[in-house]
């Protein structure tokens, strides 16, 4: 079935008086960027977050020197970085719409309606979004935890990995967290004359002891029990605001507080999984919550950039025809929806049956 209608986003659009967005994509790798590129091209105002600084997903931050030999078109292959370069750029000369440094934290229901279509908003680190469609393309992979009261300074002196420690020299850091990785870190800036600060919120750091004697040793200081509560500017230098009204003056702020595994996302999104953790997704592409869709390595066994492009296409169609169909071109999808909802209550019965009988059985 082809598209009935086409219409292109206008180049002086607006988009921030915009009321609500027609989609938003969550994850600017290679399923979030094709699906993007795809609802723009079809008239939708589409809005990208990306939890990390640059595009590109995994191809961009795990293997971005590799030369790629299984994309179809490119006979001599392609890097990582080049293939998320390019595709970048199309999304954004179709007015795709990026915010970077954003991480997704939760996705609301409202009351809000648009021609049928209730309205879901999408809470991130930095803000909320009004959606009509949401595509999950966020991958499996884990990425640092982020603390929003750091981040909404927007400082290049904050970091979630140990930046070039050298630039630091004898200056004061503040290291935040009290595990293994928290630990090296302060180690590494006391190494080059730094003094360090650990402000960990528990009341003892979970790192290996011997680590934190070193760091003591070596004139470390310890602050437990401690919180960031409010971040500022102090000239070229940061100062925070900790538990009990205490107020420290860095240079740099390293932030190594553990990492968001992708599971804990998608329980928060309160969607159905696989047993293997992944997303659970109907044919077409739509997960347990109507309206939310989900593509890419996120849900699949077959982790491919060609295959997360194809996901992100058909996910973005799928958006698209909700959003711009009549119903009676929906038809199939509605009555397909009602057929999985009686094939999942078929299930359910029997699998009662089962475990009734079980009970029934007399003990032999
Ligand atoms: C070492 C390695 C080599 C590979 N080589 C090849 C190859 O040669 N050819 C090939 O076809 N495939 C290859 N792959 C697989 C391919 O890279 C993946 O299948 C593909 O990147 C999946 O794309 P995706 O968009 O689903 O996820 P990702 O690429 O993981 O992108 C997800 C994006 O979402 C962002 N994100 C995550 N959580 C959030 C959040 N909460 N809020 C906002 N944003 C978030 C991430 O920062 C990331 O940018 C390789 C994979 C690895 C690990």
């Amino acid at each position: 079935m082809s598209d009935f209608k086409v219409t292109e986003l206008a180049a002086d659009l607006d988009f921030s008086a915009l009321p609500y967005w027609d989609v938003v994509i969550i994850g600017a790798g290679p399923a979030g960027l094709a699906a993007s590129l795809t609802t723009a091209h079809r008239g939708l105002t589409t809005l990208v977050v990306e939890a990390k600084d640059k595009p590109g997903g995994q191809p961009q931050f795990l293997y971005a020197d590799k030369r790629i030999v299984d994309i179809p078109g490119f006979p001599d292959g392609v890097t990582g970085q080049e293939i998320s370069e390019r595709t970048y750029r199309q999304a954004v000369d179709a007015l795709v719409q990026f915010r970077f440094n954003e991480e997704l934290f939760a996705i609301e229901d409202t009351n809000q309606v648009e021609n049928d279509d209730p309205l879901k908003r999408v809470v991130t680190s930095k803000g909320s979004y009004l959606a009509r469609k949401v595509i999950i393309a966020c991958g499996l992979l884990h990425y640092p935890r982020q603390l929003p009261v750091l981040d909404r300074l927007g400082s290049r002196n904050v970091h979630y990995k140990i930046p070039k420690i050298g630039d630091y020299e004898g200056r004061r850091v503040a290291v935040v967290g009290g595990g293994d990785s928290a630990l090296d870190a302060a180690l590494m800036v006391l190494g080059r004359r730094g003094e360090v600060d650990l402000l960990v919120r528990e009341a003892m750091p979970v790192g290996k002891a011997d680590s934190l004697a070193r760091m003591k040793a070596a004139g470390g200081r310890l602050r437990t029990s401690s919180e960031i509560g409010a971040a500022e500017f102090a000239g070229e230098d940061i100062a925070l605001s900790l538990t009990g009204d205490e107020r420290l003056v860095v240079s740099l702020v390293i932030v190594q507080i553990g990492f968001l595994s992708a599971k804990e996302t998608f329980e928060r999104l309160q969607l159905r999984l696989n047993d293997d953790g992944s997303i659970t997704i109907d044919p077409y592409f739509e997960t347990s919550r109507r309206g939310l869709f989900a593509v890419g390595d996120v849900h699949g066994d077959i982790k491919l950039i060609a295959v997360a492009w194809a996901e992100g296409i058909q996910a973005a169609i799928h958006a698209f025809k909700e959003i711009t169909s009549p119903y009676w071109l929906n038809e199939k999808r509605l009555r397909d929806q009602k057929i999985a909802m009686i094939g999942e209550k078929i299930a359910k019965f029997a699998m009662e049956q089962k475990k009734q009988k079980r009970i029934e059985r007399p003990a032999s």
